[in-house]
């Protein structure tokens, strides 16, 4: 049986970070709007949450960034470094419009954006499944079907689908989208949060063969996180008796003095994480649709910039898409130039975390981390200086 036929401007498959941000900027800019997504929210996603600057920059000029730290997410203005027996520390400086970082877990995050796109128009249906795209007699893809958590059809019509759909994107395998980049997927990230002792800031640990650190959250609780590649991950989980013991040996070669201090704390969530992080962009638009998020282009953790990357291309697909609908702008050339945006945008950074990725010697890493913080700050200061798409209506974000 099918239930709930509607027609939208667009409807957006996946509702977090990069569902929820295209899907509250294009209802900022006028147009009609529903998300998808078949989780419950507020829900957690697997994935740790340290903001990259441009990312701040993001929710700043969105409006959104009181809404995180009044949510209790710390304002975090130190950055500890540990590396060949040495500790630097330097405070956050005032750039591109934010003075510090956060690290808001997911399941607030994303359910902050989420209420952003509901209050400035859009739909947001959650427990919805979409099992496949529509397509109109020329093959143009034109809504999408699917059903809800109680097996009720959902068929929606809608001028573009977007795919906001995560990693493993039911979106883009419908509608074919090609991997146009594939580089090496060898790394892994384990992560668990600890309560009980005080953090006084972010804190990253440089090893051989590993990155480890801590992002300070919610509740006096630390995302404590250890990078390696996926093969030491997989040999010492081999050995072990659990995950969570897999995880004490990793972070002890990785940041011994960390394990030392996380004695005197208590662990208060499993251990998750994530083996073989792909690398790698997918074609990001055809007839019809376009994907934006993970769906479009997947990056391994180490840069912990997959929420900014969400942010951005969010942003330069709302404009692209807007240009389409309403601007008469010819949609061919509206969203390639999507495409070709977001692929030059993210080139520099998704470089440096290939290299990072592949576990240089420590000297090099460290080199590579300059590099990246150099990368972050251009790319922050390049965003505060974007028109802010339907900013006449931030006052009600
Ligand atoms: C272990 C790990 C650690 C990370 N750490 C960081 C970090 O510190 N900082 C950082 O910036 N980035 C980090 N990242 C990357 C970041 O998590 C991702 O880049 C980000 O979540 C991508 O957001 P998204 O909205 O594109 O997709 P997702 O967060 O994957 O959301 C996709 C949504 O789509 C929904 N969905 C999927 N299929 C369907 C369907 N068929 N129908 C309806 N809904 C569907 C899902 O329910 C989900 O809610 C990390 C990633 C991992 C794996």
């Amino acid at each position: 049986m099918t239930t709930n036929r509607s027609r939208y401007d667009v409807v957006v498959v996946g509702g977090r970070v990069a569902g929820s941000a295209t899907a509250m900027l294009l209802a900022r800019l006028g147009h009609d709007v529903v998300v998808l997504d078949q989780a419950s929210f507020p829900s957690d996603t697997i994935s740790t949450h340290s903001i990259a600057r441009s990312g701040v920059v993001q929710l700043q000029r969105w409006g959104l960034l009181d809404a995180v730290t009044g949510s209790g997410a710390p304002a975090i203005r130190q950055v500890t470094f540990h590396a060949l027996g040495e500790s630097v520390s330097r405070t956050i400086k005032h750039k591109a419009g934010v003075g510090f970082l956060v690290a808001p877990r997911r399941y607030v995050l994303d359910t902050i954006l989420a209420a952003a796109a509901g209050r400035a128009g859009a739909d947001v249906r959650h427990g919805v499944t979409v099992t496949g795209v529509q397509r109109d007699r020329h093959g143009r893809v034109a809504g999408v079907y699917g059903h809800d958590r109680d097996g009720a059809g959902i068929d929606i019509g809608a001028r573009y689908v977007i795919g906001a759909d995560g990693l493993r994107s039911r979106v883009a395998r419908s509608v074919g989208a090609a991997i146009n980049e594939a580089r090496p997927a060898a790394g892994a990230i384990q992560y668990a949060y600890y309560a009980g002792i005080r953090w006084t800031g972010m804190e990253f640990f440089v090893a051989e063969r590993s990155f480890a650190g801590v992002f300070p959250t919610h509740h006096g609780q630390a995302c404590i996180w250890v990078c390696t590649p996926s093969a030491d991950a997989q040999a010492v989980r081999r050995r072990t008796g659990s995950r969570a013991e897999a995880f004490g040996e990793l972070l002890e070669r990785s940041a011994p003095q960390l394990t030392e201090r996380l004695r005197h704390a208590r662990r208060t969530s499993p251990v998750h994480g994530m083996l073989r992080m792909p690398n790698q962009l997918r074609q990001a638009f055809g007839p019809g649709w376009a994907l934006v998020g993970d769906a479009g282009y997947h990056r391994d953790a180490v840069t912990a910039h997959g929420i900014s990357d969400a942010f951005r291309d969010a942003e330069l697909l709302a404009v692209a898409v807007d240009q389409a609908l309403s601007a008469g702008a010819e949609e061919t050339a509206a969203l390639a130039l999507y495409q070709r945006q977001r692929d030059e945008a993210l080139r520099e950074i998704f470089e440096i975390t290939c290299r990072l990725a592949a576990y240089p010697a420590v000297p090099a890493f460290i080199e590579l981390q300059k590099q990246l913080s150099a990368a972050n700050d251009a790319e922050a200061t390049a965003l505060a200086s974007w028109p802010i798409p339907g900013e006449r209506l931030l006052a009600t974000a």
